[in-house]
């Protein structure tokens, strides 16, 4: 188990470091598709909730919330019964967003996003938003870019494929983990050695 789960914390760590995703650009991921079919569902909604109710005051039946006490007020009745169709309608549409989230997040991790939508899905049952907390804890990280050749590489990748550059350079001194940017080993202070580009003659 040790070195599935070292290897899991390491990436971890990585996605922490490399990525700064901000949370305006990530709402974009949501399919366009999905926002629209909530908010048509929420319209639904308000129209068949406030037709039974309009049903109830012109036939003497059941009006919002139930019991007679708003039976000679119908205007609030109505207010109420908008309200808890909206609170219902942004609950649901939050998690149905975290759904559609999840998947296409998955695709561009290159993780199985039938598979983890599921997941997420499943666990939401009883437990409303912990599938989708799981689902952040524990994703790979994204692609990103060679700093030598500016290819796009895998994050589970130690030598970019294309240039060979080392992806996880090591203190030579301490064999820790050091950003290609650091000059000073930041743990035993050993000096780096940096591949630099030719300089101009
Ligand atoms: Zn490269
Ligand atoms: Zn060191």
């Amino acid at each position: 188990m040790s070195d599935a789960f070292t290897e899991r914390l390491r990436l971890i760590r990585f996605r922490r470091k490399r990525e700064h995703s901000r949370f305006r650009d990530e709402l974009r991921i949501i399919p366009k598709w999905l926002v629209v079919m909530c908010l048509l569902l929420y319209i639904l909604a308000l129209i068949i909730g406030f037709s039974v109710n309009h049903y109830g005051f012109e036939t003497n039946g059941p009006v919002f919330p139930g019991d007679e006490s708003l039976r000679h007020d119908p205007e609030l009745s109505y207010f109420e019964l908008g309200g808890v169709i909206t609170l219902g309608a942004v609950a649901l549409s939050i998690l149905f967003f975290s759904f559609g989230y999840v998947y296409r997040d998955a695709k561009r991790r290159g993780m199985n996003p039938g598979l983890w939508t599921l997941l997420v899905l499943l666990l939401s049952g009883g437990y409303f938003f912990i599938g989708f907390i799981i689902y952040l804890l524990v994703r790979e990280p994204l692609p990103f870019t060679c700093p030598q050749c500016s290819a796009s590489v895998n994050a589970r990748f130690n030598f970019c494929p294309n240039c060979k550059c080392n992806l996880h350079p090591a203190c030579p001194q301490c064999q820790r983990e050091v950003s290609d940017t650091d000059k000073f080993c930041p743990y035993c202070a050993t000096e780096l050695a940096h591949p630099k580009p030719a300089p101009a003659a």
